[in-house]
């Protein structure tokens, strides 16, 4: 392997709810209920250290299972080595809910986090029993402090701005020997310390929640949480950065719109899909 020891996998693109959605009969939920190819996963990324055969996954979504199983069938003979969190909405942490003795039963996993979402998990159930039956070890990073996943990735948490009721939100810089990614899910404003961060890195999978304020009809601009990404390609447009987006919302245009998708890429941007790879 090399200088190529390390790969990120992206595991799903989809926002917290998934697609198709609870109960949604739009028409990229309906297409999706009927085509099974069609579904998106919740947004969640995959390290690959092949030096020191683990695997790692950044957040913990509700597709949890079959996100774990792609990193499993993918490396057979890895080990899961642990969990990055970013916050506490629900696409991002659920998944953990199934580490527990109920399902798979983990022994101390590790799982890094800020120390308000360590709070927030210790303090409430059940995410509280994981802790305290072993299932789970957390692990406190700071902001801007890289930590090492092991043999060769290190892995460095950013704050971001975002609707931080019961933890703060990060967004994870991921860095092999020769390129560092970025993984954003979910930010409510380009502002700060994410865009070094962002300028930085060679790749960076970024929140592209809605496309523009169409999606959202009667509803005020200023009260929409996330860029859209109409105007992120505009802060973006022309910086060094292979940019990706990722935690697409069921209403999202270039879930279907081809030509939509070919404008994004005439101007050097697309959206990530289940399974694309990069040698970090
Ligand atoms: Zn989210
Ligand atoms: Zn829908
Ligand atoms: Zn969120």
């Amino acid at each position: 392997m090399g200088t190529h020891s390390v790969e990120a996998m992206v595991l799903g693109i989809a926002q917290d709810g998934g697609i198709p959605q609870l109960g949604c009969d739009c028409p990229h939920c309906r297409a999706a209920w009927r085509d099974g190819s069609l579904r998106r996963l919740v947004v969640s990324l995959g390290i690959v250290d092949h030096e020191a055969k683990t695997t790692w996954m950044v957040d913990a979504s509700p597709d949890i299972c079959e996100q774990m199983n792609l990193l499993v069938s993918s490396f057979p003979g890895y080990r899961l080595a642990g969990l990055l969190l970013t916050h506490a909405h629900v696409g991002h942490y659920l998944g953990l809910a199934l580490l527990g003795r109920e399902s798979r039963d983990t022994r101390n996993l590790p799982v890094l986090c800020t120390r308000r979402m360590a709070a927030f998990l210790r303090t409430n159930q059940p995410w509280k029993q994981l802790v305290d039956l072993g299932n789970i070890e957390l692990s406190i990073v700071e902001s801007d402090r890289p930590v090492g996943l092991g043999s060769t990735a290190t892995a460095t948490p950013v704050l971001v701005p975002h609707r931080d009721e019961h933890s703060d939100t990060v967004a994870w810089s991921i860095a092999g020997p020769t390129k560092t990614l970025v993984y954003c899910p979910d930010v409510d404003r380009w502002e700060g310390r994410i865009l070094e961060a962002i300028e930085d890195a060679d790749i960076a999978l970024l929140d592209g929640t809605f496309y523009s304020t169409d999606e959202l009809p009667g509803r005020d601009i200023s009260d929409i949480p996330h860029p859209c990404i109409s105007d992120s390609i505009k802060t973006f447009e022309g910086w060094g950065t292979e940019i990706r987006f990722i935690h697409l919302n069921h209403t999202n245009p270039l879930l279907s719109d081809e030509g939509l998708v070919g404008q994004l890429m005439e101007r050097g941007f697309k959206i990530a899909k289940r399974c694309d790879v990069w040698k970090l």
